[in-house]
């Protein structure tokens, strides 16, 4: 059975099932990573680094194993000025589409602004929220605007059954845990075999990232 890994930044053990995401500063990557996003998180930010970031981002979402960009986003608790952040997060969005690739995001207490970019800019590319830990009616606000929803270790698991299954992606990002458990823990939230799951997201992954 396979475990499609949607955001990780552990090295994969099964590499050819997770996405690693990567920074400029995990750069050069070691070869047994064969798929990756890239992205700026807005951690990392800085008014004086911006432009080392983007430059850096332009030139590496060119290569092939490049199948989304991310995690990039918005975060109100940490990182440098929200217009500082915003800039950057639009130019990712910009990118996203120029390459047709899926958008990662990051994304605290900024569910309002995201839905709003996502109107005003209306990309093709799908735009997944990852680690999604919030509450039901904030889950469901974002997939009445077309955002797929991504669960780790942690979540509320009433939002986690709100998602259509179509809608839904897990990911172990920073966790410690395996992402057999994390599939076996959603199964159990979900009332469904660990193996339908599976299928399901892989369907979806099939869907966002066709060339995987
Ligand atoms: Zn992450």
């Amino acid at each position: 059975m396979k475990y499609f890994d949607i955001h990780t930044h552990q090295r994969p053990q099964q590499a050819t099932e997770a996405v690693f995401s990567c920074f400029k500063e995990d750069y050069p990557l070691s070869e047994e990573i064969v798929r990756y996003s890239m992205g700026i998180h807005p951690w990392h930010l800085t008014e004086s680094n911006a432009d080392g970031h983007w430059q850096w981002l332009v030139e590496m979402a060119n290569r092939p194993q490049v199948v989304a960009i991310g995690e990039c986003g918005l975060d109100k608790l940490k990182g440098p000025s929200l217009v500082l952040q915003m800039d950057v997060f639009k130019r990712c969005v910009l990118l996203a589409e120029e390459r047709s690739l899926p958008l990662i995001i990051h994304a605290v207490k900024c569910s309002n602004e995201l839905i709003r970019l996502k109107k005003e800019l209306r990309p093709v590319q799908p735009w997944i929220i990852h680690g999604f830990r919030g509450k039901k009616e904030v889950a469901q606000e974002y997939l009445k605007h077309g955002f797929y929803l991504s669960f780790g270790e942690h979540y509320q698991e009433e939002s986690m059954r709100t998602v259509p299954l179509d809608k839904l992606f897990l990911e172990t990002d920073e966790s410690s845990l395996s992402i057999e458990s994390i599939y076996q823990k959603a199964a159990h939230t979900l009332g469904m075999s660990v193996e339908e799951l599976a299928r399901q997201i892989s369907k979806n992954r099939q869907k966002l990232i066709p060339g995987f």
